[in-house]
């Protein structure tokens, strides 16, 4: 009874129509709906959410629009195409960003409707080659990249056995920003904590998880666990959207206990900030992490930080919030298996947010680089604020 409420859109959309059809669609969408299982109420969509979707705004095809995808994966499970490298690749096309789920009707996330099938197709075997050496990477350093000569730019206090907070750096950090954990270090500690760095270089398991590889997502998330645990931290801040999403709801999912609590670091500088007077005379947008949007449902978390800094105008994009426009970072599997497509998706972005201000501010490193790699001015929101406490901020 309650689902026919939901569905009140379908009622306003009949008005107008003979009897019959009305009755005959209540049935059809209200009273039968629910016995057809959510892959195929997806597949039979007009494609509702395809203007929120970046891989189909900007790929423009049918077979990775959202209900694309879900036509794909629903004929894949029914055994109407051939489970091949081709025919599976379009699961392939997506960014787990969930936009989709906010102008669906029903609330779906395509992601997570065709996540068990590139789990299926992953036992076999069977993913796109390009995956192939990223696989091999994930295996061998439980990492996406072989960090073994990077270490943090920061001295460990040995002597202080008793750290609040453990700075959970990630992948996307460490290759391209070391020097950042410093900087983070310093930041935190004029927030009260005194901090230790994580410096063995083991990813969260987030992409290992996306791609549905989960013996190998659990064996990479147990071992990391384990050692967050050792540190008998208060908390555990993190940098990248997407490792606090997988700390926080994949672990608890997998039944993985992470005993700090678990901060994006914008989330604590939110907390934190009341005793800095801000101040800076500076334009600036921003770029809203749909992981910290959507998934996290902190959909105003960038904007509430900046608009407490005196001076700062700060414009928003047309996309921001539950509406933003997710880019593609290394951290996501569709930069692996399609980078003039990821260019073209970060382009769009680009442009539409240099209409707005020359400066970008994001709460991701992976969505930083992204933004670098095209030539944008972007400051990452923990290096924003200590700019802004040091006097090294830039003026408009
Ligand atoms: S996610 Fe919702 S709106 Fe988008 S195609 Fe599927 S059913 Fe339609
Ligand atoms: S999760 Fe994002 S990229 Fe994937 S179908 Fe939905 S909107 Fe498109």
């Amino acid at each position: 009874m309650f689902e026919m409420f939901k569905d009140k859109w379908i009622l306003e959309a009949l008005k107008g129509s003979s009897l019959g059809t009305k009755l005959s669609a209540i049935k059809k969408f209200i009273v039968d709906k629910s016995k057809i299982d959510n892959l195929t109420k997806c597949a039979l969509c007009p494609n509702m959410c395809r203007f929120a979707c970046p891989v189909s705004v900007v790929h423009a095809r049918e077979t990775t629009s959202p209900s694309g995808k879900s036509r794909i994966a629903l004929f894949l499970k029914k055994n109407y195409i051939e489970k091949n490298e081709t025919n599976i690749r379009p699961l392939y096309y997506c960014l787990a960003c969930d936009s989709c789920s906010v102008s669906c009707p029903y609330n779906f996330s395509v992601n997570e409707l065709i996540r068990p099938l590139r789990e299926n197709y992953y036992k076999l075997a069977i993913y796109p080659q390009e995956l192939r050496e990223l696989i091999t990477m994930l295996k061998e350093f439980k990492c996406i990249y072989n960090l073994s000569n990077k270490k943090p730019d920061i001295k460990n206090e040995e002597n202080i056995n008793i750290h609040e907070a453990l700075l959970y750096p990630g992948c996307i950090m460490m290759k391209y920003y070391p020097n950042n954990t410093n900087v983070l270090s310093k930041l935190l500690e004029i927030m009260d904590l005194s901090v230790k760095v994580f410096s063995e270089m083991i990813d969260c398991g987030f992409l290992a998880y996306e791609l549905g590889a989960h013996e190998l997502f659990l064996e990479i998330a147990s071992e990391l666990a384990n050692k967050i645990n050792s540190y008998n931290a208060k908390y555990l801040i993190t940098v990248c959207p997407e490792c606090t999403f997988t700390f926080r709801d994949v672990y608890h999912d997998f039944k993985i206990k992470l005993r700090p609590k678990i901060y994006h670091i914008a989330e604590f500088i939110n907390e934190r900030m009341e005793g800095f007077a801000l101040k800076q005379n500076l334009k600036v947008t921003i770029h809203d992490s749909s992981t910290l949007a959507i998934k996290l449902k902190k959909p105003n978390l960038l904007n509430d930080i900046l608009k407490r800094i005196e001076g700062l105008e700060v414009i928003l994009p047309v996309r921001y919030g539950l509406n933003t426009f997710e880019i593609v970072g290394e951290n996501s599997f569709l930069y692996w298996v399609d980078r003039d497509l990821a260019y073209e998706i970060n382009k769009e972005r680009g442009e539409e947010l240099s209409k707005f201000a020359n400066n970008i501010i994001v709460a991701s490193f992976a969505a930083k680089k992204s933004f670098e790699d095209l030539g944008y001015g972007v400051k990452e929101i923990s290096e924003f604020i200590w700019d802004l406490i040091n006097g090294l901020g830039e003026s408009k």
